[in-house]
Parts: structure tokens; C-alpha cells; sequence
């Protein structure tokens, strides 16, 4: 069993944010910022892929729902949502999870470097993502 679904079966314990049938809520206990939280679905799904549209969509809207609980509570001024798929992407726990970030003012988290396109590069990725 993963550890997320052992923190769901209360084999773990876990610092709760929010709760429902479905959904759970809890603070990452490694956090980039002061209550940066997990949002997970109580059934196991390895990542986006794997989910159903049905549980994303709630899971999704339950994402929503915290950050901003998050914001009007923890006096946070905005928060990033971030979901990593896959190992290559950093995602370490193979059940899927959205992080919700707190950002407050002047908290030093960057944003990743931004690149640029070489000349014919987009048109060519828009060539390969035609149907
Ligand atoms: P990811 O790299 O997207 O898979 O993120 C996994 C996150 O889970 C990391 O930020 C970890 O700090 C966090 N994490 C791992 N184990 C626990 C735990 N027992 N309780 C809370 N957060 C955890
Ligand atoms: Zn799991």
C-alpha cells in the first residue's frame, strides 16, 4: 500500500486540513512554504493518466475549495497549484496529489527559468500535435 493511501487508512498519521468521502487534505510535511498542503483522492490513481475525469473533477474542485480556505485563513496573498506526473517530473509518491503553495510577499520562491523558441520550433511542435 502506498503511503498516501496508509495516511488515508489512518496507518500514518497526518496534520488534516480538510476531509470528505472522497478527498483528503493534509500539510506536506517537508513544505516549500508555511502550509503548503496535499490534495489527494481517497481512491489510489497513480497520476493524471490514470484518473478518472469524474474523481479529477471533484478532486480538482476540492483543490479550489482549500486554496482558498488557505488564503482567507493563513492570510496568504496568492498560491501556486502544482501537480508533478511521473517520476521524471518529481513526482515521488505515486498517488496523485496537487501541492498548493502559499506565496506571501518577498518569500524568495522563484518561478522556472523561461526559454525560448527556436526559429520554426513551435510551428514544428504545432506540426506534431495535429491529429
Ligand atoms: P511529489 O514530489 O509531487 O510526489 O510530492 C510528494 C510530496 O509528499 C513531497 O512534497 C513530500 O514532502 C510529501 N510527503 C511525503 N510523505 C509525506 C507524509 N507522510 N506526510 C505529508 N507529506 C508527505
Ligand atoms: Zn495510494
Amino acid at each position: 500500500m502506498c503511503i498516501f493511501c496508509k495516511i488515508v487508512n489512518h496507518e500514518i498519521p497526518c496534520y488534516k486540513v480538510y476531509e470528505d468521502d472522497k478527498v483528503l487534505a493534509f500539510l506536506d510535511i517537508k513544505p516549500v512554504n508555511s502550509g503548503h498542503t496535499l490534495v489527494i483522492p481517497k481512491t489510489h490513481y497513480q497520476n493524471l493518466e490514470e484518473i478518472n475525469e469524474k474523481d479529477l473533477s471533484y478532486l480538482i474542485v476540492a483543490v479550489k475549495k482549500i486554496g482558498k480556505l488557505l488564503k482567507e485563513k493563513l492570510n496568504v496573498i496568492g498560491y501556486n497549484v502544482h501537480e508533478n506526473n511521473g517520476l521524471i517530473a518529481g513526482q515521488a509518491v505515486s498517488h496523485i496529489h496537487f501541492h498548493i503553495i502559499p506565496r506571501v510577499e518577498a518569500d524568495g520562491l522563484e518561478h522556472w527559468p523561461a526559454g525560448e523558441y527556436k526559429e520554426g520550433e513551435a510551428e514544428e511542435i504545432l506540426k506534431k500535435l495535429e491529429n
